[in-house]
This record gives C-alpha cells, sequence and structure tokens, in this order.
C-alpha cells in the first residue's frame, strides 16, 4: 500500500455509446448512522482510509458527488457541457456567449454545475480564449478541467479548500520537465497569457495541475475521457490488488464499495493502476504518474501471487519454465527461468519485448475473433498463459463469442462454446487473485461464462442438475455485483439481464 492517487482504468474497452440514465432518486448512503472509515495518518502513507468496523463484500462505504468534472486533457472534442462526443465536421455548434462547442442549444450540461457552468461561461466570454478555438480546438481542452478548479475559489470556497488539501507533489514534479514544462506551456501560459484570464498566479496553477494529476478518477461511460475529484474517495490508499469498487452514477456522484471482507483496522484500498497489467508496468506507471514505489504484496512477488500475469516462457526448457524477474522490486533486475536457472534476460530487453507486442496487442480491431486468436496463437511459446498482454485478448474473447456476427450463441458449434467457457473460467481464476470479489470484472464475466454453460446444457440430451446449479450460481452472484450499477451503463443492464435470465430458470426448475 502507498501513498498517492488513482485513475480508474475501464476494466475493458467498451464498444457501446453509454446512455447515461436519469435520476431524480435520493442518493444511497452507507449504512448505520457512522461512517464505516476513519482518516488516519501515517508517515509513509500520509492520510488514508481505515475501516472503522468489518465491512462485508458489497456494503457502500463512500458516496459523494464531486468537486469538479471535466474532459481529460488528451481528450477529443466533448461537448463542454455533456461531455457527449462531437463530430464537430458534421455539427459545429458553439455557446453564442463564449464559443465553446456544445452539442446543443438545449443541451442538459449547459449552465449546470458539473458541465458547462455559468461560471466558467462567463469566466470564457470575457477571456481571450474565442480567439484560439478556431485553430488547435483540441489542445484549449487541456487547460478547461485547471480553470473550472481554478474558478472554484471564488465562486465555491468550501470546494476549493477540499480542493488544495489534496496532494500535488509539486516538489517532485517540478524535478520531471516532461511534466513541469509540459503544464506550463500547455495549462499556465495559456490560462495566464493567450487566454488572459486574470487572477491566478503560476504556482496555483501549476498546483492545480498536480492536484488533478495525483487524485483525479476517470469517470462517465461510453468510452469518453471524462476526470472528477472527489472529496474524501481520494484519501484512498493504493494497493494492486484493491479491497473496494467503485462506480459513478449519471450525475458522476461516485459509489465506493467493500469488494471483499475489509476488518475493523484494515486500510480502505484501491488501485491507482490498471490490474491487469504485469508488475514491470504497472510499477512503472505508478512511479511515472503517481510517484512512488509500490512494494505491495503482489509486487514483491515474481509469480504475482501464483497468476503469472508477467511471465515468459523459457526458450530454454522449451516453454516449459517461467521467465520472472530475479528480484521485482527492482525494475532493473535481471529476469531469469524458475525451472532450468540457465535462461536469463536483461530487463530492459523484456521492457523492449513487452512494448513490441504489446503495440501489436494495441493495433488489433478488438471486434476481430480471428486476429485476437491468432495472436494468442503467435506469442503462445512466449508468454504465460495468463500473462497481461493476453489476458486483454481473452477478455475482448470472452465478449465477442456469442455476441458479434458469425458468432451468435445460437450458433456456436460445440468447440467454440468450450472456447468460450474455458476462456472465462481463466479469467476469473486470475481475477479471483488480482480484483476479488464483488468486482465489475468478476461480475461481467460470471455473466458471460453462465451463457455457454446453458446453451450447452441446453443442447445436451441427458439433464444435469449440477450443471444447472453452476450456471445459477453464475447468474446469482453477476446479478448482485452488476446491482451496483447504474441502469443504463452496460454492466448494469447486463445485471438487469442477468436478474431476468435468474429469475426465468428459477421458475422453470424451481426445485433446483
Ligand atoms: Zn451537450
Ligand atoms: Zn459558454
Ligand atoms: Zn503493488
Ligand atoms: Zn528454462
Amino acid at each position: 500500500m502507498n501513498r498517492s492517487r488513482k485513475n480508474k482504468k475501464p476494466a475493458h474497452k467498451d464498444r457501446s455509446g453509454r446512455r447515461r440514465p436519469d435520476s431524480d432518486a435520493q442518493p444511497e448512503q452507507p449504512e448505520g448512522g457512522d461512517l464505516p472509515y476513519t482518516i488516519q495518518v501515517s508517515a509513509e502513507m500520509g492520510r488514508y482510509l481505515v475501516a472503522s468496523r468489518d465491512l462485508r463484500p458489497g456494503e457502500l462505504i463512500i458516496s459523494e458527488d464531486p468537486l469538479v468534472v471535466g474532459p481529460c486533457y488528451d481528450c477529443q472534442p466533448l461537448c463542454v457541457g455533456c461531455y457527449r462526443r462531437l463530430d464537430l465536421a458534421a455539427q459545429d455548434f458553439r455557446c453564442e456567449r463564449c464559443g465553446w462547442p456544445l452539442c446543443a442549444a438545449d443541451c442538459p450540461g449547459r449552465g449546470a454545475e458539473h458541465g458547462h457552468s455559468g461560471r466558467e461561461c462567463e469566466a470564457l466570454a470575457a477571456s481571450d480564449a474565442r480567439r484560439h478555438l478556431v485553430e488547435d480546438l483540441r489542445a484549449q481542452y487541456r487547460a478547461l478541467v485547471p480553470l473550472r478548479c481554478l474558478l472554484l475559489k471564488a465562486g465555491a470556497p468550501d470546494r476549493w479548500r477540499a480542493l488544495r488539501g489534496m496532494e500535488s507533489h509539486d516538489e517532485l514534479r517540478r524535478a520531471i520537465p516532461s511534466i513541469w514544462s509540459s503544464n506550463q506551456s500547455a495549462v499556465v501560459d495559456r490560462i495566464r497569457r493567450l487566454w488572459r484570464v486574470p487572477g491566478f498566479d503560476e504556482s496555483e496553477i501549476h498546483t492545480v495541475c498536480g492536484v488533478l494529476e495525483v487524485n483525479c478518477f476517470e469517470v462517465g461511460q461510453g468510452g469518453v475521457s471524462i476526470r472528477a475529484l472527489y472529496p474524501t474517495a481520494f484519501y484512498m490508499a493504493h494497493d494492486c490488488v484493491p479491497n473496494t469498487n467503485h462506480t459513478d452514477d449519471a450525475g458522476y456522484r461516485l459509489y465506493v464499495r467493500a469488494s471483499t471482507p475489509i476488518r475493523k483496522g484494515e486500510a480502505i484500498t484501491l488501485s491507482y493502476a490498471y490490474t491487469l497489467q504485469g508488475t514491470l508496468k504497472r510499477r512503472e506507471h505508478l512511479r511515472d504518474s503517481k510517484f512512488f514505489e509500490c512494494r505491495c504484496a503482489r509486487c514483491s512477488d515474481p509469480t504475482e501471487l501464483g497468476t503469472h500475469a508477467g511471465a515468459l516462457l523459457c526458450p530454454r526448457c522449451l516453454a516449459e519454465g517461467c521467465v520472472l524477474s530475479s528480484r521485482p522490486l527492482d525494475a532493473a533486475a535481471p529476469w531469469r527461468c524458475a525451472r532450468c536457472h540457465d535462461y536469463s534476460v536483461e530487463a530492459p530487453a523484456v521492457g523492449l519485448l513487452l512494448d513490441r507486442i504489446g503495440e501489436e496487442a494495441e493495433a488489433i480491431d478488438g471486434n476481430d475473433v480471428e486476429a485476437l486468436e491468432s495472436f494468442l496463437l503467435k506469442y503462445r511459446n512466449v508468454l504465460h498463459a495468463n500473462h497481461y498482454l493476453f489476458l486483454g485478448a481473452l477478455h475482448s474473447l470472452s465478449q465477442l463469442y456469442g455476441k458479434v456476427d458469425g458468432y451468435l450463441i445460437d450458433q456456436l458449434p460445440e468447440r467454440l462454446l468450450l472456447r468460450k467457457r474455458d476462456i472465462c473460467r481463466q479469467l476469473l481464476g486470475v481475477c479471483d487473485v488480482l480484483e476479488p470479489g464483488y468486482t465489475r470484472l468478476r461480475g461481467t464475466i460470471l455473466y458471460e461464462l453462465h451463457a455457454p454453460l446453458m446453451v450447452l446444457l441446453s443442447r445436451s440430451p441427458r439433464f444435469s442438475p449440477q450443471q444447472l446449479k453452476e450456471v445459477m450460481r453464475c447468474l446469482e452472484e453477476a446479478s448482485v455485483i452488476l446491482g451496483f450499477e447504474p441502469l443504463g451503463s452496460p454492466e448494469g443492464d447486463m445485471g438487469a439481464a442477468a436478474r431476468q435470465a435468474l429469475a426465468h430458470l428459477r421458475k422453470s426448475a424451481p426445485d433446483i
């Protein structure tokens, strides 16, 4: 566990645009009168959250509204009111007052506190920003959220104080030119010199950049890049095997739940890195963007808790031995075969290999079943079956089999039904260790697993109560986990489908 901040990485590439649900209902709050956490302080971790009582999986720990919301800094042009993605070539509607892109005159985020607020519109309209919106529109977005933060100073002093209480690691960041000088030109100089927004000094703007880099959550769905700051959730410490899961609703309210049992006195954690990534890359990300060296149990174990999520296969002992880092907490340590002890490779070569195969994986069309399968085949003697570069491809396949043209579930031959089943079981085995309990990732895999099991069962000449029980167990757990996701999101809708399928099964087989 360590002290620094998080990005929610999507568990998978979302292929469906999310319709954000409307909700006027009162947001759910943690049970009982007392908060389920206390804030503690340690020299190593700073402030962090600790369970104030035993918490059970699924229990709500934090439910809170954001301090600020806005586009990520490298985003595509979005509506600055509701964050809908915009195709400016087809339709280019601008706010009449400030000139920034909106989806339409009646955009629901217009005038909204976490959209294009009146305060922001006024400040932008009074600035020189409009002159720069013609050329290089995309670059302007990067300074928008920092400006939203700065405008809280006069507009919402309580939220500004909460924001200024967050870590910004100014000293560390100042020493890294790629961060500091990039912020200087893209944000500080833009706000002060190009846009000529008065009232904010350089160091204040740099601090806001740091607060955002260190503490932001990625929110929203449908593949749109939106980030938000929250007043309490930022206290959560990091662990590469976290004990919470979080989601956000249509109004960007954040809900943090225990994913595993958390004992009274234990730290409440989340992962600031993508959990399905190997230690070498995960620690690099944590070091470069969150400014700490993770030394958690997973990072300290060369096998990543037995999953082998970063293991290469040994070319000497014909892919039977695993090549692992000899000292995983030292990124420069050589890698060795744990079986023959005869083969070793220097860390930079491992890094290059992972980059090269990673680029190849990235280039694959996420809907191309054949391409994903041939990628797995091509590197089957190089990477361990659970290697993180495989897990991404396997996760895509777990969803594509049964869903895309040519592979619809009722048309799948037995061979491919078994393939889907085995992929889901393999992924579940890894998730049980790296993202255990009530996590969105496990919920979606359980739901995907029920489908081939069900079809195999229906095609089998002999009815097996055992198999039906397995289907129901998958659906029961998927219903609970995905029931925490907002309806209208892909996962929330999957949860509703799981509940429906379960009700149907219970009706048709009441004795099981
Ligand atoms: Zn809009
Ligand atoms: Zn405006
Ligand atoms: Zn770690
Ligand atoms: Zn070997």
